[in-house]
């Protein structure tokens, strides 16, 4: 995978450009990814905030319902109202979930992993060997070393901001 993607929405007024690799990319089938997205599943590349880098504009967060109650936050562009990424309450602003076909070329990241298969639509069929989940996962389990340690210095550096 190529370092540093770009993207961005429909009107070209919000760009970004996203530092490094992904943490992990997810397919998530769940039913209100399918109503949010329109389609049968999202495709959110998941990238700790400062590496997510806008290069021209700034999106709104625009707050949303979701599955858990706890609601999230989509950035849209103000103009288009295209969804550039969003945060969800159980990683809170610190991790982004940058929705894959806003970038570029999209092709540098597919799914590691796809998640809430119990509500896949049933015309989808996914690739022989991909690994799937019916609901959710083990981050322990399922992510690289590389990303665990990326965690591990999210986490350190959202203690020393509570503790600063
Ligand atoms: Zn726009
Ligand atoms: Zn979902």
């Amino acid at each position: 995978m190529e370092a540093n993607l770009e993207g961005g929405c429909t009107c070209g007024q919000i760009r970004y450009r996203l530092i490094g690799t992904p943490l992990i990319v997810h397919a998530c089938h769940c039913h209100w990814c399918q109503r949010e997205t329109g389609t049968a599943h999202a495709l959110n590349a998941l990238y700790e905030a400062d590496r997510v880098v806008h290069t021209a504009g700034e999106p709104e967060l625009v707050a949303t319902p979701s599955a858990s109650g706890k609601g999230q936050k989509i950035a849209r562009c103000p103009t288009c109202r295209v969804a550039v990424w969003s945060n969800y309450p159980q990683a809170g602003p610190a991790v982004r979930f940058v929705r894959v076909g806003t970038m570029d070329d999209p092709n540098h990241c597919p799914p590691d992993i796809h998640i809430f298969t119990s509500s896949k639509q049933s015309w989808v069929t996914l690739p022989p060997g991909a690994r799937t989940v019916p609901e959710f996962y083990d981050l322990d389990a399922v992510w690289s070393a590389e990303s665990q340690e990326r965690r591990r210095q999210m986490r350190a550096k959202a203690q020393q901001a509570k503790s600063g």
